[in-house]
């Protein structure tokens, strides 16, 4: 990458399409070639000692350089899944008889490795749902705080700037799971969050077809997560490095219409008859909306709504012919399911009552097809 480029901080697509690319000198093409090797020479060019495990690989390194120029970060490291990511970044940051504080509404599966594997381990972990909670659980031998804007599956936000300047006041990490915002519509670190992590599954590579994850932060941290990295061994392999780099170059534009279409169906959805509440931040009525317009440039493609007769949730997704039920998010094809049996069943139905996730609960993720068509399949399956 020539460095006017670099220095020259170019547009959020451009920076999707360009930033990061591996050209090859030999052959001028226009794409990053796929790197197969698991055995490099030593000393090399470069005199590092290349192997994937060690997340130096040259397709590696493509998407670390795509994702720090996104998310205006020194550097990242590319994982094999967001859990991958998550959970590497936790181990590198937290030991026996320390303590870390995570919002309450978590990704499923964040919530079972806090429960199953640093619990056990002896570390101390608290929940909050907000900025005074957050500071509230802080204790002398707080390490890192740890938060989900927007959130799964209720969408709510918290003021990323403040939990930033907690953080920072006491020397204490902060770590956003910015997968929902994407950043394109978020940028984290800006608003002084120490490091971000993505699960490159959903909008990143944005077609449903393959796992991946990433933390983008200073360098120092990303030395310091890589040193952990290696040791749990959960990198990325070059080819679906180079299927998440061709994802990557459409991003922008791909949540641009997420951002269009979800915000164009929370609407519709508000009105409806059938309909008792929608969550999306970009709702006035939403309770973090405030918040969210000051942090995002765009609300993404994530729904949730509640149906005034719970009875019949089973007939809307039922009903469907162009949105899918199924599980997962963030793809280019539009997706519906239900959190308290998909992604929140492993929560008591007294823990789900407290986090605000009834039973007729409605999770979509808005692709990208014509707004027309989800608005009418949603009109049809609803009457
Ligand atoms: C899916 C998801 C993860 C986990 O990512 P995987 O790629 O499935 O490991 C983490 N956080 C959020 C918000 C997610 O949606």
């Amino acid at each position: 990458m020539p460095s006017e480029f670099e220095q020259s901080t170019p547009g959020l697509a451009t920076r999707c399409i360009h930033a990061g690319t591996h050209l090859d000198p030999g052959t001028g093409g226009a794409c990053s070639p796929i790197f197969t090797s698991t055995a490099f020479a030593f000393p090399n060019a470069t005199n590092e000692n290349i192997y994937p495990r060690y997340f130096n690989v040259p397709n590696q390194k493509v998407i670390n350089r795509k994702l720090a120029a996104l998310e205006g970060g020194e550097d990242a490291l590319t994982f094999a899944s967001g859990m991958a990511a998550i959970s590497t970044l936790l181990f590198a940051y937290l030991k026996p008889g320390d303590h870390a504080v995570f919002q309450g509404d978590l990704y499923g599966g964040t919530r079972h490795l806090i429960a199953q594997e640093l619990v056990p381990l002896g570390i101390g972990v608290s929940f909050g749902r907000n900025i005074a909670e957050f500071a509230a659980a802080l204790r002398p031998n707080t390490r890192l705080v740890y938060v989900e804007s927007p959130s799964n599956p209720l969408l709510r936000c918290v003021d990323l700037a403040a939990v930033a300047a907690l953080g920072r006041a006491r020397g204490i990490l902060t770590v956003i799971d910015n997968t929902f915002a994407t950043p394109i519509n978020q940028n984290p670190l800006a608003l002084g969050i120490d490091a971000v992590v993505h699960s490159a599954t959903k909008y990143l590579n944005g077609h449903s077809d393959l796992n991946a994850g990433i933390v983008v932060a200073s360098g120092a941290i990303i030395h310091r997560v890589a040193a952990c990295a290696l040791n749990h061994g959960g990198m990325l392999d070059s080819h679906a490095c180079y299927q998440l780099e061709r994802g990557l170059k459409t991003l922008a534009l791909r949540m641009a219409a997420h951002n269009h279409n979800a915000a164009g169906l929370a609407r519709f959805l508000q009105t409806h008859p059938a309909v008792a509440r929608v969550n999306y931040p970009g709702l006035a009525a939403h309770p973090d909306h405030a918040i969210a317009a000051r942090q995002m440039r765009g609300f993404g493609g994530m729904i949730s709504f509640e149906l005034l007769d719970p009875s019949r949730v089973d007939g809307l997704l039922g009903q469907l012919r162009l949105i899918l039920p199924a599980l997962s998010l963030g793809g280019i094809e539009s997706l519906i399911c239900i959190p308290s049996r998909t992604s929140h069943l492993r929560m008591s139905s007294l823990e789900r009552q407290e986090a605000g996730i009834s039973d007729s609960l409605v999770r979509l993720s808005v692709g990208i097809e014509d707004i027309e068509d989800l608005q009418s399949d949603l009109e049809q399956a609803l009457r």
